[in-house]
């Protein structure tokens, strides 16, 4: 398997560094963020090192969601969640501060928490849609 000497989330999945953890099997890890933004935020990661969401083989982005909707489900189950969020940071400049792929699985509760996303709409031409929805398509 694939690590990095100096990422932080390599020696987690060795080990090396203790975390609490949810879940565990050969290719992904579950465990509670050591600063949460609500009770029970777990980061889900592939043990092997990838830099980020993009770089992640099909088949193991598929399992690191799997266990993520089952992290997200206990969190429903045994704490009392009402609402979940999913959320991957790609690169700095969208907040990622660790690079090791990791999916947040973020429990929202009732009263309120660390978390709020705030969606502010860029003033755009609509009629634009259309042409950019096949540039994007053209690249899949
Ligand atoms: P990012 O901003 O890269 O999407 O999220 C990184 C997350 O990793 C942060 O929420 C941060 O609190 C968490 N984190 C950073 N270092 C550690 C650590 O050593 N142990 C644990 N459990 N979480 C960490
Ligand atoms: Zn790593």
């Amino acid at each position: 398997m694939n690590y990095k000497d100096d990422c932080i989330f390599c020696k987690i999945a060795q080990g090396q560094i203790k975390s609490s953890i949810v879940y565990e099997d050969s290719e992904v890890l579950a465990f509670l963020d050591v600063n949460p933004v609500s009770n029970g935020h777990t980061l889900v990661i592939t043990k092997e090192h990838f830099d980020n969401f993009l770089m992640v083989p099909k088949d193991l982005l598929d399992h690191v969601f799997n266990v993520a909707q089952k992290v997200a489900q206990a969190q429903t189950q045994q704490l009392g969640a009402i609402g979940i969020n999913i959320l991957t940071n790609v690169n700095e400049i969208a907040g990622q501060t660790v690079k090791h792929f990791h999916v947040h699985v973020i429990p929202r509760y009732e009263g309120g928490d660390g978390l709020t996303i705030d969606f502010e709409p860029l003033q755009i031409d609509k009629f634009n849609l259309p042409v950019l929805a096949d540039t994007i398509k053209s690249g899949i």
